[in-house]
């Protein structure tokens, strides 16, 4: 299958997985997760219609974001990979979307560069929903609390939140549960759903589902990706 076919067939899964929920199909964003994919890749989905791409690594990324977006308009670039500080200079230069906000030392760095480049960029607290020890993101215990610190001590809007359910677990209590702290939180967006399980996060509210093997199709190295 080309990489035009499988985006019209998860674009129709993704519109029928909301509709069988009562939801505007509308209401949920495709993010194409790039990541391991160079340019040549990327530019069928390009072709394709596609505008919002996700990546992992802000160095990969600009790697190849800055010369497609020379050649395509209003492209949409998602951070969903982890933000170290010393990142977040270049990150809000490149990045529209950032999902992985999870501690008041990112967020603080998010806000000085927000204000001293004075871009907008959309924000969203990544969630540790299985409590994973390795796992970036807050704990869900933390959750809501972490929200409203973001917006008082940091003076950032969250619009959202995200999580990676655990490999290897079913992965619907973990939707339902950062739909129920995005709800508490009183945030928009909730960042869930992978190839494997878009259509159980549709139902459980996903706002932006982020696909990438089902899509461009396997990476290289998963241990690494
Ligand atoms: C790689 C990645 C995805 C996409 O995973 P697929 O299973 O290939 O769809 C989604 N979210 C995050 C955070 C990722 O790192």
């Amino acid at each position: 299958m080309s990489i035009e076919e499988n985006l019209t067939e998860i674009r129709g899964a993704i519109a029928r997985a909301a509709r069988e929920a009562n939801r505007d199909p509308a209401a949920v964003t495709l993010v194409a997760v790039s990541k391991t994919f160079d340019a040549a890749a990327i530019r069928p989905a390009l072709a394709a219609g596609q505008r919002v791409f996700g990546e992992n690594r802000v160095q990969e990324a600009a790697g190849k974001w800055p010369g497609l977006r020379l050649e395509r308009p209003n492209i949409e670039l998602h951070l969903i990979g982890p933000l170290q500080s010393n990142k977040a200079r270049e990150a809000v230069a490149m990045f529209d979307v950032i999902h992985t906000v999870d501690r008041d030392r990112i967020a603080a760095a998010l806000a000085a560069e927000i204000a001293s480049q004075g871009r907008s960029v959309r924000l969203l607290v990544q969630v540790n929903t299985g409590e994973e020890r390795q796992k970036a993101g807050v704990l869900p215990t933390e959750a809501v609390a972490f929200v409203a610190r973001c917006r008082a001590a940091h003076g950032l809007a969250i619009e959202g939140l995200m999580c990676i359910p655990p490999v290897g677990e079913p992965p619907a209590p973990h939707f339902a549960l950062l739909d129920e702290l995005a709800a508490e939180a009183g945030v928009v967006c909730r960042s869930m759903g992978m190839s494997a399980d878009f259509e159980g996060a549709i139902r459980h509210g996903a706002t932006h589902v982020r696909i990438g093997s089902a899509l461009f199709g396997h990476r290289g190295s998963p241990e690494e990706h």
